[in-house]
């Protein structure tokens, strides 16, 4: 008899992205992305971390709290989690694959995900504080343009979200 309760794509494509947050030497932010083709086979996976053969150990890569010198900012080096995604894909026509990621696609992760051909984007959590609603605004702009379409895992009534919930706390228990 086939077993009645296991896990549906969402949430196993979530806690794909999720899991491979918990790579992330971020202090402060902690993000994975999966993607998938198709046919429902994960093609992709990524964190955001700094380029291979920066050290992370220098503390020159990682600062945060002034972007007014940009070589001493992490915003000028790390690679998002998306990006990475895209960038350790096993397949390079990534044309009507999907992207799960732990947060809403920042305005150069959009173009790449747009201009490789990805269709559809599930996130986790959106940034909504004021810096980031013109970005999400140009984001959604671009993404209408390319006919991406993207969801908020919460909104999609996954029957096993929980499971998403306890794979969070667990990641923040382990982790931090
Ligand atoms: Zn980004």
């Amino acid at each position: 008899m086939k077993k009645q309760k296991y896990m549906t794509w969402h949430s196993y494509f979530m806690s794909v992205a999720l899991l491979s947050s918990f790579r992330s030497k971020d202090n402060k932010t902690q993000n994975g992305a999966c993607i998938v083709d198709p046919n429902n086979k994960v093609i992709g996976i990524g964190y955001n971390g700094l380029p291979a053969g920066c050290d992370d150990n220098d503390p020159q890569y990682w600062q945060d709290q002034d972007d007014s010198d940009l070589t001493h900012s992490k915003h000028t080096y790390v690679v998002h989690a998306e990006k990475n995604a895209i960038y350790n894909c096993m397949l390079h026509n990534m044309t009507g694959a999907k992207l799960y990621t732990t947060q809403f696609p920042c305005n150069t992760c959009a173009q790449a995900i747009i201009q490789v051909g990805i269709k559809e984007v599930v996130y986790l959590r959106k940034k909504q504080h004021d810096s980031h609603l013109l970005i999400n605004q140009a984001v959604d702009k671009m993404f209408k343009a390319a006919g991406v379409k993207s969801m908020a895992y919460a909104e999609l009534g996954v029957s096993d979200s929980s499971f998403i919930e306890q794979l969070i706390a667990t990641g923040e228990n382990s982790f931090n």
